[in-house]
């Protein structure tokens, strides 16, 4: 008799080396799970700790193709990968977690979009344009009014490829290319919610968080859990997550990230088929972390317990503004001695301004205790050269 434990036969392939591919591994690593690596850095966190590490572009069908060959399983910690190569993999009947044409769908946020529209999912209002042209033109002709919020089909990233339009020339600065212009919505607050779906399609939710974000550096500042919404409030968006989940029938993670409008109404913002930030605080606040559940759903094991243990906050660490180069933590004495909190460097070896180098979850007794502890460790920390 094997199990997927201590098995030499089975292995998971990772696309991505990231900091999300580093805490799966940590995971496989505690349940003795073999998982090998695809990342085109030396540099990636991943580096230490895999089965075996490749260096090489998960973009590229060859090479994903030729690396995962033989795997019991694919997933992925970046949505950036070759979907073709993915398809390939699924016709030789490797699962691949998310399927492939779950990944189309996501790397396109115009595509996303219309597929809530299609599934009668809540959503904003939108209009889709082919072309920057096209827009200007709607605006022109009056069918597409300020203030909008402009979205890239494909090719945007973290502060890039999305933004609010209120002037011509605003609308002028866009970048070229297929988008979306989204009703402005007034947002109370922002509500994640991680789901796991087996394959026999079992599902669950991870407890809502809420994600406070920084001011100007369109990045998630503050996760917290559980959120400030009354229970009701929140047991809808949950219910919300699993619903878009079912949808898209997206095997492994489906991190759902949702407003909760002024008006009292959720809609859908979008979605990632992976571990997520909103997620880190499962690993000291869950029985189960969204880390073991993906593993769990790609060895096919029962998904654990997700329920919230205690209120805990999670506090990205990123590289202070001003600084590039070989990273240095300064203040790791005082940010070390903060109660309940657990600290993850993510192996970086160069910073940059605002560039995700770890994170920290703190629990407490109440969300405000958990959320000062974590403001506390964050601040007494300075990412730098
Ligand atoms: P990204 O892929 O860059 O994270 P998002 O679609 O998540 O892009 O948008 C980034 C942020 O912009 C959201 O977290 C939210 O604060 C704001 N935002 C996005 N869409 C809207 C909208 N329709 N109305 C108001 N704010 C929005």
């Amino acid at each position: 008799m094997t199990s997927v434990f201590s098995n030499p036969d089975f292995e998971i392939a990772l696309l991505g080396g990231g900091q999300l591919g580093k805490m799966v591994l940590a995971e496989a690593r505690r349940l003795d799970i073999g998982v090998r690596v695809l990342d085109p850095s030396s540099d990636a966190p991943c580096r230490l700790g895999a089965q075996q590490f490749t260096l090489g572009s998960f973009q590229d069908y060859d090479t994903v193709l030729a690396f995962a060959q033989g795997a019991d399983a694919v997933a992925i910690e970046i949505e950036s990968v070759n979907a073709d190569a993915l398809e390939a993999l699924e016709a030789q009947g490797i699962p691949c977690f998310p399927q492939s044409h779950v990944l189309r769908v996501i790397q396109n946020k115009v595509a996303q979009k219309q597929f809530y529209a299609d599934h009668q999912l809540p959503t904003s209002e939108f209009q889709r344009f082919a072309s920057k042209t096209d827009l200007l033109a709607a605006i022109e002709a009056g069918t597409c009014a300020y203030p909008f919020v402009w979205k890239l089909g494909e090719g945007g990233y973290d502060g890039f490829g999305v933004s609010v339009v209120r002037s011509a020339e605003d609308a002028a600065a866009l970048a070229e290319g297929e988008c979306i212009a989204e009703t402005l919505v007034d947002i109370a607050c922002e509500i994640g919610v991680v789901v796991a779906r087996a394959l026999d399609g079992s599902s669950q939710a991870f407890p809502a968080v809420e994600m406070e974000f920084h001011p100007t550096a369109n990045q998630v500042e503050f996760v917290v859990c559980p959120s400030s919404l009354p229970a009701a409030v929140v047991r809808e968006a949950e219910a919300l997550a699993l619903a878009v989940s079912e949808a898209f029938q997206a095997q492994g993670l489906l991190a759902v990230e949702l407003f909760y409008t002024t008006q009292g109404t959720w809609l859908v913002n979008e979605v990632a088929p992976r571990p997520h930030n909103s997620g880190h605080l499962t690993i000291e606040a869950c029985p189960t972390s969204q880390f073991e559940q993906l593993l769990r759903c790609m060895c096919r094991l029962p998904l654990g317990d997700s329920q919230l243990k205690q209120p805990a906050a999670m506090a990205n660490i990123v590289g202070a503004d001003g600084y590039s180069g070989p990273v240095f933590y300064e203040g790791l004495d005082q940010a070390m001695q903060t109660p309940g909190t657990a600290f993850h460097i993510y192996g970086k070896s160069q910073t940059r301004p605002f560039r995700k180098m770890g994170h920290l979850t703190a629990v407490g007794q109440s969300v405000d205790e958990a959320r000062a502890r974590a403001a506390a460790a964050r601040d007494a920390l300075t990412v730098r050269t």
